[in-house]
């Protein structure tokens, strides 16, 4: 089992944190409230056991905002960045932005989730499968 520490950051690196392989999965995720909290046409997050990921400075940066009524998203208080997710949909489980990771992880993205809903003002044409459920991606059962 490979227990490497990769390494992250918000970008004023107020918050820094680390995350020990391996991850459980992978996915961009297509959703109105990924893309509108991040700004961006689509997010990709990796998901950990919560005991494998470690705030390592800047605890007390970090907002959490409720999405959703099972759903947290986790932004830096100074720059903004959005960077971490946790639900009670997936207990025990902390979603973390792959775009703030500082160190490669130990996969690539498994898929497309909440496809239905992607922009149309981008082309996906990786071959990865797309659906509108995320766990098929997360359990690798598509
Ligand atoms: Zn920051
Ligand atoms: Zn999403």
């Amino acid at each position: 089992m490979n227990s490497k520490i990769v390494h992250g950051a918000c970008l004023c690196e107020k918050i820094k944190f680390e995350v020990t392989l391996p991850t459980k999965w992978c996915a961009h995720c297509h959703c109105t409230l990924c893309r509108r909290s991040h700004g961006a046409a689509f997010v990709t997050w990796f998901g950990v056991n919560t005991s494998q990921f470690r705030i390592i400075k800047g605890e007390n940066q970090i907002k959490w905002y409720f999405s959703s009524a099972e759903s947290q998203r986790g932004f830096c208080t100074n720059c903004g960045s959005h960077i971490l997710f946790k639900s009670t949909k997936w207990p025990g489980e902390t979603h973390v932005s792959l775009s703030n990771m500082i160190n490669p992880i130990d996969r690539k993205p498994a898929g497309h989730a909440y496809f239905d809903t992607h922009v149309d003002w981008l082309e996906f044409n990786d071959g990865l499968p797309r659906n509108n459920d995320p766990d098929l991606i997360r359990e690798n059962r598509l």
